[in-house]
This record gives structure tokens, sequence and C-alpha cells, in this order.
């Protein structure tokens, strides 16, 4: 009979096709205790499985699309130090050896262990530290039971076409699903922020998940859909249901071939205002990806991965050459180099900074408040910024603004610097324009202030929805409350549109939801002409705002900011389309 589940979705589109179940070892690993003449052996056999493990994640490595996010790259790395560290196997061949556990058994107690110490913690870092080691004892468990997915050259005909389930998948195992043509994946844990999620949206595979227990209604082998966009999970589909789903899909691969007639496209809407559509990115190297897709500029550059992994602040020419990278990759279009946005859930090096992260990172000394107090971390920074302004039109952006005092001080870093460069005659461009990033509520109200100051302001809503409605965007716990929607939020967003159209200074959002199509109309609705977003959600962005006839939808997003009817705010949302 046909059934469905829900979770999270977490990487739109539909997708069709059998379950493939895979056994992650946390579950159903045998208590057997081995005889005292296999002691040699089951060590042998775990040491091997770390090897395998290891041999597993460097062939990934090898893998991984040159257009990967970074951060993949980074992850297996982190991974395979692990693999490497002798410490890792020395509790788990005690517990074969001493009490004569089987080399699984071994690992998954010692696994539970160190996760239960980390679980403990209420530290955002070292919570993400949590999976990292979950991932690599499991990779190891996986390696002893031999249920996996496995980079061996060539394809697995269970997996192609296949729909994974799976109590979590590593970003790697994302990889890997493309690499072995699964169609889509649900998972029983993992939030919409994890790597994985991110990454599988890069590469276009629906997924869902947190659909708890899953594994218990869905049985190897049987038919399920996917659906991507709202979070469902299909299992025996009935003929009607299936053809339900067959059409919906056959539209958006025809709407998909359709987008791709956009990439040269202005971006205007329908009756004719001119939006500004660019990327966010992470690694000078992304941009190639997003001038593919048509992006006008990158309207978010995250500079904090020049901080991580290292114990010494990178330098002023270090910066120099990220930055130059970027100006030239981008070629004559905007770029917009956030300052650095440290501490809160992106934590570096404690040697980097001497200073604790204090019981609430998130509302601690990060961004810009830690660079005002930190110059060495900072100034390198700012120089090299002011200097990157010659080699083309670069905009510098200072992130997590909560006063006007705060944007005067870094101005006045920025004037001191180009005036000393000035005298040595070393090149910047006087006008680079300053901007602002409006993430605390307290900037968002006093948006008309922030705009007298700045030339620029850009709407950061992941964490401003983090802070106005209170809850830790890293915590899965309080996830259910993140809502971009929120009508509070919806307010601190429309007063800061607003609030720039009246001092005439552009504002655009670069947080999620600027790259989130269920809300593009409504944004635009609110009078936003500014969008940095994933390149991989571009496109379709772009289709929004093409088929958007803006000025038919303005009276309806003004009544959803001021309806305190929850059945009419939905109906508002759905006849913005
Ligand atoms: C934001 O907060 O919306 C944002 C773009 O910055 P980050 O996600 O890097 O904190
Ligand atoms: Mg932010």
């Amino acid at each position: 009979m046909t059934f469905s589940l829900h979770g999270v979705a977490v990487s739109r589109g539909i997708a069709i096709g059998k379950a493939h179940i895979i056994i992650h070892a946390q579950h159903d690993v045998r208590e057997t205790l081995i005889e005292p003449a296999m002691v040699d052996a089951e060590v042998a056999r775990l040491r091997a499985a770390i090897e395998d493990a290891a041999g597993h994640l460097r062939e990934m490595r090898t893998r991984i699309p040159t257009d990967a996010p970074h951060d993949v790259v980074a992850f297996i790395d982190t991974h395979l130090l692990m693999l490497g560290d002798a410490m890792l196997a020395e509790e788990p061949i005690r517990l074969i050896t001493e009490r004569r556990y089987n080399a699984a058994w071994a690992v998954r107690h010692q696994r539970d262990a160190v996760v239960q110490v980390f679980d403990q913690m209420d530290d955002p870092y070292l919570r993400t530290r949590r999976d990292d080691v979950e991932h690599v004892m499991n990779g190891i468990l996986r390696s002893l039971q031999g249920s996996s997915l496995s980079p061996a050259s060539g394809e697995d005909p269970d997996l192609v076409g296949a729909v994974l389930l799976a109590d979590d998948l590593a970003p790697a195992d994302a990889l890997l699903m493309q690499h072995h043509g699964v169609v889509g994946f649900v998972t029983e844990f993992g939030g919409p922020t994890s790597h994985t999620s991110i990454l599988a949206r890069s590469l276009g595979i629906p997924g869902i998940v947190g659909v708890h227990h899953a594994r218990r209604f869905v049985q190897e082998g049987e038919l399920l859909i996917i659906d991507g966009n709202e979070g469902v999970v299909v299992g025996e589909p009935d003929t009607r249901t299936l053809a339900h789903y067959r059409k919906r899909q056959s539209e958006r691969a025809k709407y998909s071939v359709g987008l791709n007639k956009l990439k040269r496209a202005p971006c205007v809407t329908r009756d004719g205002v001119a939006v500004e559509l660019q990327a966010n990115v992470e690694l000078p190297s992304d941009f190639a990806a997003a001038r593919d897709v048509g992006a006008r500029g990158v309207g978010l550059y995250r500079t904090e991965f020049l901080y991580m992994n290292r114990t010494e602040p990178p330098t002023e020419e270090e910066h120099f050459e990220a930055y130059q990278q970027l100006v030239k990759t981008v070629s004559g279009l905007p770029v917009t180099i956030r300052t650095l946005d440290i501490g809160g859930d992106k934590q570096v090096d404690p040697a980097l900074t001497s200073r604790g992260k204090g019981a609430n990172p998130a509302l601690g000394l990060r961004a810009v408040r830690l660079g005002l107090k930190e110059p060495a971390l900072f100034m390198p920074q700012v120089r090299a910024i002011v200097r990157a302004s010659a080699l083309g039109p670069v905009r510098m952006m200072i992130p997590m603004l909560s006063n006007l005092e705060e944007a005067h001080q870094v101005i006045e870093l920025v004037r001191t610097t180009q005036a000393e460069f000035a005298r040595q005659r070393i090149p910047f461009a006087s006008d680079m324009p300053i901007g602002g990033m409006i993430e605390v509520p307290a900037a968002a109200v006093f948006a008309d202030g922030f705009a007298q100051v700045l030339d620029f302001l850009s709407i950061g809503t992941n964490d401003l929805i983090q802070y106005a409605i209170a809850i830790d965007r890293v915590n899965d716990e309080v996830n259910y409350l993140y809502d971009p929607i929120n009508p509070g939020v919806l307010r601190l967003i429309a007063m800061t549109i607003r609030a720039g159209q009246r001092a005439r200074v552009p504002v655009g959002m670069c947080g999620e939801m600027a790259g989130d199509v269920r809300y593009t109309r409504l944004l635009l609705g609110l009078g936003l002409e500014s969008f940095s977003v994933n390149p991989a959600v571009l496109l379709e962005v772009k289709g929004l705002i093409a088929g958007t006839d803006v000025s038919s939808i303005r009276l309806l997003a003004e009544k959803m900011l001021k309806t305190a009817d929850p059945g009419k705010f939905r109906r508002y949302l759905d006849d913005l389309g």
C-alpha cells in the first residue's frame, strides 16, 4: 500500500528509483566474543579495515570534481589525518585482546564512548568534530562489514538509478552517489546545513534528511519517490501517484533545459525591473562555475577559509594573492570581499586569536568585533583589500555590524591605509565602496542609520534569522523554528530594503534565503533588487525573476507583512506563486 514519510527537504527535484539501503554500521553490529586463538587475526582485520577506509578516502579524493566546494577536500583530508593517527586503533585493540570483542564491536564501542564525550560539550565547533569522529569510525566499521558505497571504479548495478536510504551519509558519500548513478537519497538524521546537504544541492541530487525511522518502513528494492521540494518520501506508489510524479519530473527536466537558455540573458523581471544576480563563493576558484551560469559578479566572498587550519594569521601577501586571483577570474565584474567572519560557528585554531570563545560564541567576539580587537588578524586583510581595489571593481563588506561606531572604525582604518598607500605610491581605488551586512536585528531596525554611513547593505539572513528568533543556527533541536518567513523576520527584511530605497543606497541579500526559490517572488515583492546566491541555484532564481511581474505582487507582499492571520499569510504566499 502507498505510504508517505516526511523529513526536511535539502536538495530540490524529484527522484524515482528502487530503494537501496545502506546498512551503516552503528546498527547491526553483532556483539560476539572471539576465541583467544583469533585475537591476532582480529587485530589484523581491524588494521586492514583502517587501511581500507583510508584507501577508500584517498581514492575518493582523486575523484572530487574540480568545481566541488573546497570544504569537501578539506573534509576528506581531516578524516585521512584521523585515520592515520595510531591512537585511533589503541582502544579497539585493547578491547579485542583483553575483552575478546570482535573488531566491529570494539570499534563501535569506542565510537560511542568518544561521541558521548562530544555530546556533553555545548561548543558548536566541537560538535562538528564529533561528526568527524563518527564518520571516521563508521568508515572503519563499513570496511569491516563490507557494507558501503565504494569508490571502486565502474558502476555498481545495484546503485545505478537507485534511491539511497541510510541512517546518515558523509559528504564523501554524496560524491560517490553521483559517481555510481544514484538518483536521490533519504537519511534518518542530518540537517539542511550539513556538508552532505550542501554538496547534494550543488550536485543536483534530490534529497531529504531527518526522516526518522525510515528504514522501519522501507524494504530493499521497493520503489520510492523522493520529492526534494516538499520533503516527502512516497513508498510503494500506486499507478496514479507514480504517473503524477513522473509528470512533475519531466516538467522539471524541461524546465531545467529551458533555464539553460537564460544563462546569457539579462536578469530583468517581466515588467522591466533590472535585478542584480551574483554568486556567493568561498574560494577564488569557485567563481568559474558561477560564471558559467551567468553570475554578474560576486556578492559574497567568504574569506574565513584563509584563516582556517593554521596557527599563524595569514599575511597581507596571502590575502592579496587570493583577492587578485578572484578579481582576475571575475574579470571586470564586481567582487564583494567580506572581511573576516571568524567566531560563532566559524571557529579557527585557538592559537590565532588567544581569546576564549565565551559561553555563547554566536553572541561573542566574532566577525567585525574580533577584527577590531585583533589588528594582527584584521589589518593585513584591510591592507590587501585596499590594494586589490586597484585591480578591478572590488567592494569591501563588513559582517555582523551591531552599531554605527563599528562601521566608522572600519572606515577610518581604510582611510588611514589609503592615505599611507598614497604617500608610498601604492595603487588603490579611492572610491572603493564599503558596505555592511545586516545580520543583527538592531542593525536591521536602524538600517536607515547604516545607509547614511555605508555605500551598500547586504542582508545576511542566516544570522539575521538566528538572532531575530533567538535560535542557535547549528542546534538541530531548535531547527524547526528556523523560519525565513517568520513575520518578525520579514519585517526586519522589509525595513532594511525600505531604508536603502529611501537613502538610495543599494540593498542586497546574500544569506541562503536569497537562493531559496520558495521566496524569490516574495523578496521581489518586498523590493529586493540584488540577490547573491549559491551558483547551483542561480539559474532557477533567474528563471523566477524573469517570469515575475513585480508591480502585480507588491500588494500581496505588503499584505503578508501586515496580517496576523496564519491562514491568510499562507494564502498570500501561495498567491505569490
Ligand atoms: C548570513 O549570515 O546570512 C551570511 C551570509 O553569512 P554567514 O552564513 O557566512 O554567516
Ligand atoms: Mg552571517
